[in-house]
């Protein structure tokens, strides 16, 4: 997985792939009569990711390209690890992301016809109870290269299968003691098609159907009923299910379903410094190593909502990616490319200084505040202009002085003239240091002449910078943040020590009135987004969504 791919940039609706390739040929043979109907079923043990919105993209606009429907089924057969926390988080975020189901449904809701459907497989005599520990059906599998054996009690009869299958479900074996297996071929060269364990026994308490049911099918037996009770005419998941195609198959044959939903595998989103499962994910949240499911650092919906991303935006990722049928890895660069292009007339610039430096311009008259005025967006004129205060005593970024410059620095240096962003030419004049020698204060002059907007052509600065006026400055924290995933020298994916900084910063007056959720350019920093949980306190919490240059070319 070492080669990252490079993807071509694709915006156009209703772009094909090798999916809708299959659908047309069903449409023309009118193999559905024409219908297409998809679902997305995620098991509700965990929040959605990233990797989840390209199946539900995929799923649902492949339902609106053809005029379908999709649902929203919650593949919810395992009780021990599904959580109603799960699905509430699981419908908002497909919401979010901007789609409306069709039905939303549960697969624990078939039961009843799950096992109605066991009993008519046991009275064909293509299913058994077996006896053996899964330990032992394990050593009977055989390999990729050896049949395996099969198992001394695939022979039952009909009716002793009937009477066992019942009393499993009756409650009368513990956990493992007994377990229901279809009768295939012990030696098929696809491993799961030697008698694979269809129902097992688990007395748990299930959120949906309670105590109701001590025993559950299996992922490779249920699904194919689910897809078949709902109509699915197209059932899309990713390619680890290739080899489990065939027993799909098997099952609704031998249940001898009509107009049977078709299996179509693609290839699963991998992306560069990201971990994509949910069972790692749960860890990171379980061991405190993240500020929960939603912390912005995370790959999931939630928390790249709350880190400020758009579901315009994970959209237009997930149709630039594209489908196909090879695993690659995508460069995350390529996500954070849409998120800025999605920003950048989207929302309005403003001034923050996350590490600041005083200034003070030494002919500006004290106790004098004027207004400039600085463009909302450089993207969008028609968003016009703000007032923001400008006097004496500023705040610029540490990072905007060098005591002694590098070649080609061209910001503040004794001696050096710049644009302070929509007011004046500034001249670093004295530098003011502690007793330490930290630099703590600039000493600066402004030329009056050069006001922005008076027209002033006398002569060019090569840098503009950001600032504040100290006397109005409105104090926020601002949270950057670095890939919560990274390689070590050994190169084994770690968790970042530095994933996260956190500044006390000024900005400028008019961010008082930021409400939560509310999303702005700093100006030369990045995009951020007004923390939803923390920016309620008078100090408010931003978090940045994207730096502003871009590491992705096409
Ligand atoms: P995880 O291992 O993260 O729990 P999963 O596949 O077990 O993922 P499900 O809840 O079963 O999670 O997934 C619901 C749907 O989302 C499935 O159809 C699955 O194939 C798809 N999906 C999961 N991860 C990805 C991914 N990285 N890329 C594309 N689709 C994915
Ligand atoms: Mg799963």
């Amino acid at each position: 997985m070492a080669e990252i791919e490079k993807v071509e940039g694709s915006n156009e609706q209703n772009s094909s792939n090798f999916i809708h390739n299959i659908i047309d040929k069903d449409i023309e043979n009118q193999t559905y009569g024409g219908r297409v109907y998809t679902r997305f079923p995620p098991e509700p043990n965990g929040y959605l990711h990233i990797g989840h919105a390209k199946s539900i993209c995929l799923n649902f606009t492949t339902a609106q390209k053809y005029n379908g429907k999709c649902n929203l089924r919650f593949d919810d057969t395992n009780p021990v690890k599904e959580d109603t926390e799960y699905v509430e988080s699981i419908e908002a975020d497909v919401r979010w992301l901007g789609f409306e189901w069709d039905k939303l449904l549960f697969a624990s809701d078939y039961f009843d016809k799950m096992y109605e459907c066991a009993v008519n497989l046991i009275k064909k005599g293509k299913a058994f109870v077996c006896d053996l520990s899964a330990d032992e059906i394990r050593q009977h599998r055989g390999t990729l290269t050896e049949p395996g054996k099969e198992s001394p009690y695939r022979n039952r009869s009909v009716e002793e299968n009937l009477t066992l299958f019942e009393n499993m479900r009756n409650g009368r074996y513990g956990d493992g003691e007994k377990v229901l297996r279809a009768k295939i071929d012990m030696s098929s060269p696809n491993i799961n098609m030697r008698d694979p364990v269809i129902y097992r026994i688990a007395h748990a308490e299930h959120h949906n159907t309670g105590d109701k049911w001590c025993i559950y099918p299996m992922y490779d037996y249920a699904h194919p009923i689910e897809d078949a009770i709902e109509g699915i005419t197209h059932s899309i998941c990713t390619l680890e299910f290739e080899d489990h195609r065939p027993l799909y198959d098997w099952v609704l044959r031998e249940l001898e379903w009509e107009a049977p939903p078709q299996q179509i595998e693609f290839a699963r989103l991998n992306l560069t410094n990201t971990v994509m499962s949910k069972r790692y994910l749960k860890a990171l949240v379980d061991n405190g190593d993240v500020d929960g499911w939603d912390d912005p650092r995370m790959p999931t919906i939630a928390g790249l909502r709350r880190r400020g991303y758009t579901p315009e935006a994970i959209r237009d990722f997930c149709e630039r990616i594209g489908v196909s049928k090879a695993n690659s890895l995508v460069d995350i660069a390529l996500l954070e490319h849409c998120i800025r292009e999605d920003l950048k007339s989207k929302v309005e610039t403003r001034m923050v200084v996350k590490d600041p430096l005083k200034v003070v311009i030494t002919n500006y008259p004290e106790g004098i505040t004027e207004e400039v005025e600085i463009e909302n967006s450089k993207e969008d004129e028609s968003r016009g202009t703000r007032k923001v205060t400008f006097s004496r005593e500023l705040y610029v970024e540490r990072d905007d002085f060098m005591e002694v410059p590098e070649k080609k620095y061209f910001r503040l240096f004794p001696g050096n003239e710049v644009r302070f962003k929509g007011a004046y030419f500034i001249t670093c004049q004295e530098v003011v240091k502690d007793a330490e020698g930290n630099v703590v204060e600039l000493q600066c002059t402004y030329d009056p002449e050069t006001r922005s907007g008076s027209g002033f052509e006398g002569r060019k600065v090569k840098g503009t910078i950001h600032w504040v006026d100290a006397n109005a400055a409105v104090k926020i924290k601002v949270r950057d943040y670095n890939y919560l995933m990274i390689d070590d020298e050994k190169g084994e994916t770690i968790i970042n020590p530095e994933s996260m900084k956190e500044y006390e910063a000024f900005a400028e007056p008019s961010m008082a009135a930021v409400k939560p959720g509310e999303r702005l350019q700093f100006f030369r920093h990045g995009y951020y987004i007004a923390d939803e949980k923390l920016s309620a306190d008078a100090e408010k919490v931003f978090n940045q969504i994207v730096d502003l240059k871009s590491s992705w070319k096409k």
